[in-house]
């Protein structure tokens, strides 16, 4: 069964300050991922995987700034990409959302093999509209690997990662959730040993914690438990797009009268977007008006 904790992000320190964390349940939010793409097992397992990345980064973030990631691999997923913001808001899809593969050799829905060899990329939209792009070559396709590497190799941040993703016989998601820790300036030799401790006694995966937590304070202790830390912040989190039938009929207008004939001419439109999946209809009278606003 799973519980009826709410998706939320908490963030604080641990060792005297010698790191900070993030934890990230996102159990929900992968759920409405799942059912609004009807991904496969396989791919609901990137999906939320990645979608939870990107919330971890953008924990550091402020306003409305945010984080988007992409997995530029060779694999049947075709590419994965999502958008976290510092608000606890995400969105994500998969370019093959139905890809089906064989379990890997532990028995575990394999996430590597269906993302491939690769980039990781990340992109950060700050609050004056800078846009910054880094991308590191995919180590591992199972994405937290990919997320260590990335912080490690393109922000000189030693980090510790998990991230999970428990999905049912029926596909439901039944639990979902991420961590990362980031070694502060100055962390001891000792902290880093007691750190790696933790995190190899864990009794089970982060997606099995995630599911059986009764609260969002007992998902802490348990991955944090042999640590001393301190809770700072709370946040909810929650799976979030930013599209509007406004906005989508904004990108009909800059495709311009020229591009418009076309669409025009079958007297009505269905838009989709990417990231939700949500389909716009615009009438013949609706597409006039666009058309005029149009160049
Ligand atoms: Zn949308």
């Amino acid at each position: 069964m799973s519980n009826d904790i709410h998706d939320e992000i908490w963030l604080g320190t641990l060792l005297e300050g010698q790191a900070r964390w993030v934890v990230a349940k996102t159990t929900d939010l992968v759920e409405e991922a799942r059912s609004r793409h009807q991904t496969s097992p396989v791919a609901t397992a990137a999906l939320g995987r990645l979608m939870t990345a990107s919330l971890l980064l953008a924990s550091s973030l402020k306003g409305n700034e945010s984080i988007t990631i992409r997995l530029l691999g060779n694999g049947p997923l075709g590419g994965v990409v999502a958008v976290g913001n510092a608000q606890g808001e995400v969105r994500g899809y998969v370019h093959e959302p139905f890809t089906d593969l064989p379990l890997n050799e532990n028995g575990k829905l394999d996430v590597a093999q269906a993302v491939g060899q690769g980039e990781f990329a990340v992109s950060k939209s700050l609050e004056n509209g800078e846009n910054f792009t880094s991308m590191v070559p995919l180590i591992s396709g199972e994405i937290a690997e990919d997320l260590a590497h990335y912080l490690l190799n393109s922000e000189q941040i030693p980090s510790a990662t998990l991230l999970g993703v428990l999905v049912e016989r029926d596909y439901q998601v039944m639990g979902a959730g991420g961590m990362l820790i980031q070694l502060l300036p100055g962390a001891s030799e000792e902290c880093i040993e007691k750190i790696e401790e933790q995190i190899n006694k864990l009794p089970e995966g982060i997606s099995k914690i995630a599911s059986e937590s009764r609260s969002m304070e007992e998902m802490v202790q348990t991955l944090l438990g042999g640590l001393s830390y301190q809770v700072l912040e709370k946040r909810p989190a929650g799976f979030q797009c930013s599209c509007s039938k406004e906005r989508v009929g904004a990108t009909l207008i800059s495709l311009g009268r020229e591009g418009f004939k076309e669409i025009l001419q079958d007297k009505q439109a269905e838009l989709v977007c990417h990231f939700c999946n949500e389909h716009y209809q615009f009438d013949e009278k609706e597409l006039m008006e666009l058309y005029e606003q149009a160049k």
